[in-house]
């Protein structure tokens, strides 16, 4: 496994392969990797020759400056772990370099005011413009994103038809510990109490996504989330609200929506969707 670190290095050995006409996958991460990325590995080392997975922790798409200090990092670690995936190459560029020739943010225009771009204003400017970046940098087949990210996936799925249409973008669903809450860097910063307290969390709302009838209106439903979540005592939260999966509208019954929540334990944001 090679760890490459600057855009031209990444660049050579990006063209002695598609040269001899590899397919070469790509997973854009963060770093502190658990096996939700490790899921995303596992797909794009089924379909390609080549397998690249960038670790760079995008400062412009925090729109907190402590939620920036505090995200995990544990890069001793994300090498072992790419070793133990047979990742090809990490790709892991300095924020100098990145934004080395322009410094301006470009706009996200999908599925705006709602959810995440709702309670993280620029948080989605901040993502577009680093995959702007990293797309022109690692001109690869295919691309994979976590549907646990789900409005940031329809975002980039609507990005990537519009600049780069020979860019194929894979979902993939998310992978969850067997407690039921998804695999998420952020967890790190939970104490084990918190972390139970989530789980709970989580659990109790599978359970309440189970009550409905298939044919129940997503804004019938929605006034029976509202009640839920404002029931649990103390559970901070942004968002918690069903809707439709393709259109991330308020529309059509349940059977086309999911569940999409962001809650708090402590100074941790927690986001995850369900389908209902
Ligand atoms: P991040 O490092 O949090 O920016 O995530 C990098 C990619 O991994 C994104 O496409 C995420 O949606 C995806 N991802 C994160 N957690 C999971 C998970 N539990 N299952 C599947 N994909 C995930």
């Amino acid at each position: 496994m090679l760890i490459i670190k600057d855009i031209l290095n990444l660049k050579l050995y990006l063209k002695a392969y598609k040269d001899k006409g590899y397919s070469i996958g790509y997973v854009p991460t963060m770093g502190a990797l658990h096996q939700g990325h490790g899921k995303l590995i596992n797909q794009s080392r089924d379909h390609n020759q080549k397998t690249i997975t960038s670790i760079f922790i995008n400062e412009k798409q925090f729109n907190k400056k402590e939620d920036f200090d505090s995200y995990p990092r544990n890069k001793g670690k994300d090498y072992d772990f790419c070793d133990s995936y047979n990742v090809d190459v990490i790709f892991e560029p300095s924020s100098d370099e990145i934004y080395s020739d322009n410094k301006t943010k470009l706009k996200n225009k999908y599925f705006q005011n709602i959810l995440c771009d709702q309670f993280r204003p620029g948080h989605f400017d901040g993502v577009i413009t680093v995959l702007n970046k990293l797309f022109s940098i690692i001109e690869v087949n295919k691309v994979y994103f976590g549907e646990k990210d789900f409005q940031q996936l329809k975002i980039v799925e609507k990005f990537i038809e519009e600049k780069f249409p020979n860019l194929q973008l894979v979902p993939v669903s998310t992978e969850r510990h067997e407690e039921g809450i998804a695999y998420s860097s952020r967890n790190e910063n939970l104490s084990k109490k918190q972390l139970q307290e989530f789980i709970n969390f989580h659990n109790s709302v599978i359970q309440f996504t189970k009550n409905f009838d298939r044919q129940t209106q997503i804004m019938e439903a929605n006034t029976l989330a509202k009640n839920f979540i404002t029931n649990l005592v103390d559970q901070e939260f942004d968002y918690f609200e069903f809707r439709n999966a393709n259109s991330l509208e308020v529309e059509g019954n349940i059977s086309e929506a999911r569940l999409f929540y962001a809650i708090y334990k402590g100074q941790t944001r927690l986001i995850d969707n369900i389908e209902a």
